[in-house]
């Protein structure tokens, strides 16, 4: 996708807001969704991250209009769409597999809606080249979808969500079925397309890496509900939950002793961050890039497996009481220490999150 000459409104009129309120959703015996508040800002790449199962796809569904809630209402610039029917919601949906029509080619698929809303033949044609153009595929518009690459295929999908100038744009997992390296590229493409277009977006994914990268909030869910929507750098740093802390990157827990406010642990005495839990046996929370590693022929702790990452290296950590934390060190730094090295861990002086010890 290059830079295009098409204006922001020949794709989105407005930006809009988008609310979730008391969404519940049952299947038979299956809790989809247990009752989900959200709030999209209008222009805003929000996406929703959480194990499988969890509600992602059924929460995207509803603001489609694919799937109704129990109870609970969807809002879009305030107003109740909750039973508006999907042709009239206004919503481009993007899915998982490329769903394009096989026999129809790329320019066609494009102007299907158009055509189903009754554009005139030369206007539609323009349009859909209009937005091929926007998703560089301006060469490919007479080409069937067999002919074109996966990244391509949803590179048209994309145009086609974009033809009817939704007020809202659903993003179903779009990448899962590409190869890395195009799934990377192809994120980085509708991240930049999503904020040249200004248009609000919801993006369902199970890739945390990938949500923390594109979005500029993750709202993380957990067996139907909303466990914490805020920006990736926060959602990394200041976690709400333990679940939210494991899920979102990687976290060791090492088992430390609360007393008086504070934690000990591996040697050391460190302030609690936010609240501490009742217990006094107590899990702290780390980051592998928090935990230092030195040599240490007396140290009580071995490394038992490291793991070339680039820049750093990880390097796993077993502790005398069996516990495992993962430290990621520069790799300069890292050589000196290979597996079945003794070694001391230790944390900076900074508060750290502590949670009930489970197990
Ligand atoms: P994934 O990442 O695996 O796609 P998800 O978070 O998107 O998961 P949903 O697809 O929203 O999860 O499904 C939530 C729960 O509801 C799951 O347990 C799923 O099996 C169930 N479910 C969803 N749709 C239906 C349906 N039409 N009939 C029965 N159960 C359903």
């Amino acid at each position: 996708m290059t830079a295009t000459t098409l204006e922001k409104a020949t794709v989105t009129d407005k930006a809009a807001t988008v609310e979730f309120r008391g969404l519940c959703r049952e299947f038979g015996p299956t809790v989809a969704l247990d009752g989900l508040d959200l709030t999209v800002q209008p222009g805003e790449f929000l996406a929703l991250l959480g194990p499988s199962g969890c509600g992602k796809t059924t929460a995207l569904r509803m603001l489609a209009g694919f799937e109704h809630p129990d109870s609970g209402e969807v809002l879009v610039d305030g107003e109740d769409v909750t039973h508006v029917p999907a042709h009239r919601r206004d919503a481009g949906m993007v899915f998982q597999s490329y769903s394009l029509f096989p026999h129809l080619s790329a320019l066609d698929n494009v102007a299907f809606g158009l055509r189903m809303r009754k554009v005139r033949t030369a206007e539609r044609r323009s349009r859909a080249a209009e937005l091929l153009e926007l998703v560089g595929l301006a060469d490919k518009g007479e080409r069937f979808p067999h002919q074109l690459s996966g990244g391509q295929q949803q590179r048209v999908a994309l145009a086609r969500a974009l033809a009817l100038r939704p007020r809202v744009l659903l993003l179903d997992e779009p990448l899962s079925a590409l190869d890395a390296k195009v799934r990377l590229t192809l994120r980085e493409e509708i991240r930049r397309l999503q904020q040249e277009l200004g248009i609000t977006t919801l993006f369902v994914t199970h890739d945390q890496e990938e949500a923390l990268s594109v979005a500029d909030r993750v709202a993380v869910m957990r067996a139907g509900r909303l466990e914490q929507c805020a920006a990736p750098a926060e959602l990394y740093g200041r976690p709400a939950t333990a679940f939210v802390a494991e899920f979102v990157g990687t976290m060791s827990r090492i088992p430390g002793r609360l007393f008086q406010g504070a934690v000990d642990i591996l040697g050391q005495r460190l302030p609690v961050d936010g609240e501490a839990p009742a217990a006094t046996e107590v899990d702290v929370l780390v980051r592998p890039e928090a935990v230092d590693v030195t040599a240490d022929e007396n140290g009580d702790a071995c490394i038992t497996a490291t793991a070339f990452l680039g820049a750093a290296t990880r390097l796993t950590v077993r502790l005398a009481d069996g516990t495992e934390v993962k430290s990621d060190l520069p790799t300069h730094e890292a050589v000196r220490l290979g597996a079945g090295a003794a070694v001391r861990l230790s944390l900076p002086e900074r508060p750290v999150l502590v949670v009930e010890r489970t197990g």
